[in-house]
């Protein structure tokens, strides 16, 4: 208990960055020039409590590319707009296959796992491109609300080489629309898929956007209701089962709170009833997870005793 008191979470958080800052092991994502020029020394950590608190320690005012963390923010519009309609085309179960992976998608009739992985996040893509006159705007302006700040925008060199570098995700949006899962035309949806992708935020801006999923939906910041505690609930048991790339399972059993990474070397991690802690380093493991931060959230939660479980 003692511990959670503020110079004492400050002084914490200081010796685990400290630590990481050892850790040299990985690489940066290199698919896209943007990405791999990105410098591998940086490393931020930041942790937004329901107090409203922020501890930020290291390179944490720095943007970089938030990529599949980005899932979040279109799964909330689109489960707005959908509402239970939105689980007959993704599913939500954990998919044991990498997160670009082609196979299950055939298998299962062009219905996606989880809306964590690309074809999930291409269908709910589709979602908010049908049912958005203006899908980016709609992204755009809950994000700025979310985290405070209307500077939040999307790298449009990330966006155009996401785009040049799509194949993949060009094919997992084809083969869906081939088993009639998609309704809109693919190039546009995957435009906002790689918008969306491309967006570019700080770990305080990051921090502070999904504190309301550690508080039933509530922003502690604005007091804003985002959304209903169950929705809040859901997403939060993506995260758990989902978040974190094929090395879901190990999260949960060493760390043991929902998360979600990215290739660009960012991580959130929900702490209920706590706070969100937000990780940035670019190195990634062999899972696509970024190896700072994945030391320095397992850390965080295991000295202070954060998991749900
Ligand atoms: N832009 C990447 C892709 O769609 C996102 C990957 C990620 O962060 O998981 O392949």
């Amino acid at each position: 208990q003692q511990i959670h008191a503020p110079d004492d979470l400050k002084s914490l958080l200081g010796e685990i960055h400290q630590q990481a800052m050892k850790i040299t092991e990985g690489h940066v994502a290199d698919y896209i020039p943007a990405l791999a020029e990105v410098d591998p020394e940086l490393c931020g950590l930041t942790l937004a409590t329901l107090d409203g608190e922020v501890f930020n320690v290291g390179d944490t005012q720095e943007q970089f590319s938030i990529q599949s963390i980005s899932k979040i923010f279109g799964l909330m519009l689109a489960m707005e707009r959908l509402g239970e309609d939105l689980w007959d085309r993704v599913k939500m179960e954990p998919s044991g296959q990498a997160f670009n992976s082609i196979v299950q998608l055939e298998w299962e009739k062009g219905i996606p796992r989880n809306p964590m992985i690309n074809a999930g996040a291409i269908v709910v893509s589709d979602v908010l491109v049908s049912r958005y006159s203006a899908s980016k705007n709609a992204v755009l302006s809950l994000v700025r609300t979310l985290c405070g700040n209307d500077n939040v925008y999307a790298d449009n060199i990330v966006h155009q080489s996401e785009k040049e570098h799509g194949h993949r995700n060009a094919a997992l949006a084809h083969l869906m629309k081939s088993f009639g899962n998609i309704d809109a035309d693919v190039d546009e949806l995957l435009d906002h898929y790689f918008w969306q992708c491309a967006l570019t935020m700080s770990c305080e801006n990051l921090a502070r956007s999904f504190t309301f999923l550690a508080n039933d939906g509530v922003c502690p910041f604005s007091k804003k209701s985002i959304m209903s505690k169950r929705d809040s609930q859901r997403i939060n048991a993506l995260l758990s089962t989902s978040g974190m790339y094929d090395q879901s399972g190990e999260f949960a059993f060493t760390v043991g709170v929902p998360a979600k990474s990215g290739v660009g070397g960012g991580m959130i991690a929900v702490v209920p009833d706590f706070g969100v802690i937000c990780s940035w380093s670019p190195r990634l493991n062999s899972f696509g997870n970024s190896a700072r931060g994945m030391y320095m959230v397992r850390e965080l939660a295991n000295r202070l005793g954060l998991s749900v479980y």
